[in-house]
């Protein structure tokens, strides 16, 4: 039986390892894609202190290699399920595989949430995306649309002006979740067209994508706009199916925590954007992780 369990390497879960293999803890990191998570997908981030400027794939690399340089075990497995067992947790996962820990800190992050639109499933790679930093390249000097009014699609939109054509920003307010900063930065932009208020209601093209319609949602308005590539960047949603039947969550699946990061279930803690906060950030997420991990060593200390 390992001390704590952690699901989940990506900022969060890392920083969680660090400090409980610093607390001498027998600690197991698990992963069910790659190592890092969202930030990965981040080309450039300028607000986590200490460093001007630095990738999210340099600062994840950079805290894996601190992390098993404390000989931190660690293996890739989805985790399917958890429930309580004698002594702690048991965790199933999608191998079949059972393990089990005196206390699990849950670190599953957040998943891409889709547009909603008829025929998005069957244009994903097809001119539909929801990663610009993974897909951006494919429409160098082709026009495209960025969907979304947060962080992410600012940030999808500023780095597409740098290879596309014309990036449209759409957004179904005219007023922006994200910073304003990089709202003021795209303005500067002279091949970044807002179009606010606008809803995609439709997708055009056989093969790929050709063109979508969008409707001005307060006057009703409809128009049709030639894009090769659509990135999504609508908000996401936690996965936390797997622990659903174990924790308290909100209604929007996020689980609840206190601000020691415990949740209803006693030994089970929670860390990063799955968990139900108003500020999720890369410095929230590694705050929430460290949190969590003293958490869960001051727990397995009492057994
Ligand atoms: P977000 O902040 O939740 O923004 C989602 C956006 O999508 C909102 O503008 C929302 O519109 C819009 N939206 C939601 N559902 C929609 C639908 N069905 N159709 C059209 N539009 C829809 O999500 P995010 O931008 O992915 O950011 C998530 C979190 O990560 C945020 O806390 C953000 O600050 C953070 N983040 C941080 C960094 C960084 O640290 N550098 C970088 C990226 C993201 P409304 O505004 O009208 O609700």
């Amino acid at each position: 039986m390992y001390d704590i369990i952690i699901i989940g390497a990506g900022p969060a879960g890392l920083t969680a390892a660090l400090y409980a293999r610093r607390a001498g803890k027998r600690v197991l990191l698990l992963e069910g894609n790659s190592y890092g998570g969202q930030i990965t997908l981040s080309p450039r981030v300028e607000n986590y202190p200490g460093f001007a400027a630095i990738s999210g794939t340099e600062f994840s690399d950079a805290l894996l290699s601190q992390v098993l340089a404390l000989d931190t075990e660690t293996d890739f497995k989805v985790v399917t399920g958890l429930s309580r067992c004698e002594g702690g947790y048991r965790v199933l996962c999608d191998d079949d595989s059972e393990l089990t820990a005196k206390s699990v800190i849950i670190a599953a992050g957040v998943h891409h949430r889709p547009l909603g639109v008829e025929r998005e499933e069957e244009l994903v790679g097809s001119g539909i995306s929801y990663c610009a930093v993974c897909d951006g390249a494919f429409y160098a000097g082709a026009k495209v649309a960025v969907v979304g009014g947060g962080n992410t699609a600012l940030g999808d939109a500023l780095q597409l002006a740098q290879s596309s054509e014309t990036v449209y920003l759409i957004h179904r307010r005219s007023e922006f979740r994200g910073e304003s900063g990089l709202v003021e930065k795209l303005r500067e932009k002279e091949n970044v067209v807002f179009i606010t208020p606008a809803v995609v209601t439709a997708l055009h093209g056989e093969a790929e994508l050709e063109a979508v319609t969008l409707k001005n949602p307060q006057t009703g308005e409809t128009q049709q706009l030639s894009v090769a590539g659509l990135f999504v960047a609508v908000g996401q949603i936690p996965q936390n199916g797997a622990f659903a039947a174990l924790v308290e969550c909100d209604e929007a699946g996020y689980i609840l925590a206190d601000e020691a990061m415990a949740t209803s279930a006693p030994g089970v803690f929670v860390a990063g954007d799955c968990r139900q906060k108003q500020v999720r950030q890369l410095t929230t997420a590694v705050s929430d992780g460290a949190i969590a991990a003293l958490s869960a060593c001051s727990y397995v200390d009492t057994l």
